[in-house]
């Protein structure tokens, strides 16, 4: 029997209640198809730097780096307890991007999808859905803004002063266009291309290494759009979108706005890819507004689960019932309170009985 081991970093706020979710789903999954998941929880983010003093433990890496894949659930804390931890062991900057950095994870994979028959979970008119969203947003995740160089001190007037640098090669360019191009090759051969290039260098070196790329994928029609252009398109005509690629800053703002087309960022799993390891994780935060109630969507978490399934362990063809199992249970009428009010017709449904409902229909799925 084949053994996965997965490093499970439960992480804040609604964390832990979505991953309760994942295992039920993983055990599942791993009895359908013989496998073994070696699961093993170990501390990560606010939780972390709370009960280790760091939010990044040792332990924890050493876990994540003997693993064949790792599942994340969200990390942080609202504004205001933030303060409680020192701002470089805040969860992002203490936790997060230095896992990103540690794996070189410098792909992510964002799914922004629904189909027509759940077009009423959308705050967009049935008739802008059309016939369904089926967007593949590519983030660059390891670049730009949020890895550059940091200085914060006072300037020669006095005054309290920040910079930090939005900084790319062309490798790095490069490698996250590859992965788009690739993927627009295995879709609809149509790529977006996200940039500001009307004001940032930085756009004006990612479209010309766009051009030369092209020139590799003859058969993908690229497609160049602003980002603040895109962010209306994404509300006006969401469907004239397949595959999108943008740098980091840009694909972390609007991957959000996908999850608010959909109708929650609820609805919003995501892989992040490196050249050895990679890791999956809900693209949304850790919620802590509704944090410990039971009613969080773990449509997110558990998607992200498909998406390891495929990614990471090549079970594609499971990655797919599970994808169809969560669309069954949507389908059937049910809803987290995210994404409806409660009424006539909705079923409203607690994060773990939405957990339930896709193992009941996961199980009533042939074995691949
Ligand atoms: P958020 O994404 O946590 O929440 C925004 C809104 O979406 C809230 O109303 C929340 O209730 C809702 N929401 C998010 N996920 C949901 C789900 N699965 N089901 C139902 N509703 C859901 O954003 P925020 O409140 O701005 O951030 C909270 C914390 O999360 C902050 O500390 C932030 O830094 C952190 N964060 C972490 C990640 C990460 O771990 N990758 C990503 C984004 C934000």
């Amino acid at each position: 029997m084949k053994t996965y081991k997965i490093a499970l970093l439960d992480g804040d706020g609604i964390g832990p209640e979505l991953m309760v979710e994942a295992v039920k789903v993983m055990k599942l999954v791993a009895e359908r198809n013989n496998v073994n998941f070696e699961l093993t929880h170990t501390p990560f983010g606010a939780s972390a730097w709370f009960s280790h003093g760091v939010s990044f433990p040792d332990q924890t890496k050493a876990v994540c780096d003997a693993a064949d894949a790792i599942l994340k659930g969200p990390i942080g804390l609202s504004h205001e307890e933030s303060k409680k931890i020192p701002v470089d062991q805040q969860p992002e900057r203490g936790a997060l991007l230095p896992l990103r950095r540690r794996y070189n994870t410098y792909a992510n994979f964002r799914p922004v999808y629904l189909p027509k028959g759940l077009a009423h979970f959308s705050p967009l008119k049935a008739e802008v859905i059309g016939e369904g969203i089926d967007i593949m947003m590519i983030r660059e995740l390891v670049g730009g803004l949020y890895f550059g160089k940091k200085e914060t001190g006072i300037n020669a007037q006095g005054k309290r002063y920040v910079a930090e640098v939005l900084e790319y090669d062309e490798d790095q360019i490069r490698a996250i266009l590859k992965v788009a191009f690739e993927t627009a090759q295995k879709r609809k051969k149509v790529l977006h291309n996200i940039h500001k290039s009307n004001v940032l260098k930085s756009s004006v070196l990612w479209n010309e290494i766009v051009e030369e790329e092209k020139k590799n994928y003859p058969d993908v029609k690229v497609e160049h759009i602003l980002v603040d252009a895109a962010a209306t398109y994404l509300c006006l005509k969401p469907t004239m979108f397949d595959v999108m690629v943008m740098e980091n800053m840009f694909g972390d703002i609007l991957s959000d706005q996908g999850g608010g087309i959909l109708g929650s960022l609820g609805l919003m799993p995501s892989a992040c890819i490196g050249p050895d390891k990679a890791y999956y994780e809900p693209s949304h935060g850790s919620a802590p507004d509704i944090a410990g109630k039971n009613i969080a969507n773990p449509y997110s978490m558990i998607g992200s689960v498909a998406m390891m399934l495929e990614f990471s362990f090549g079970m594609v063809a499971e990655s797919r019932n599970l994808w169809q199992a969560m669309q069954s249970v949507f389908a059937k009428g049910y809803s987290t309170p995210d994404l409806s009010k409660p009424g006539a017709g909705v079923k409203m449904i607690s994060t773990s009985e939405f957990g339930d409902l896709v193992v009941s229909e996961l199980k009533a799925m042939p074995k691949v």
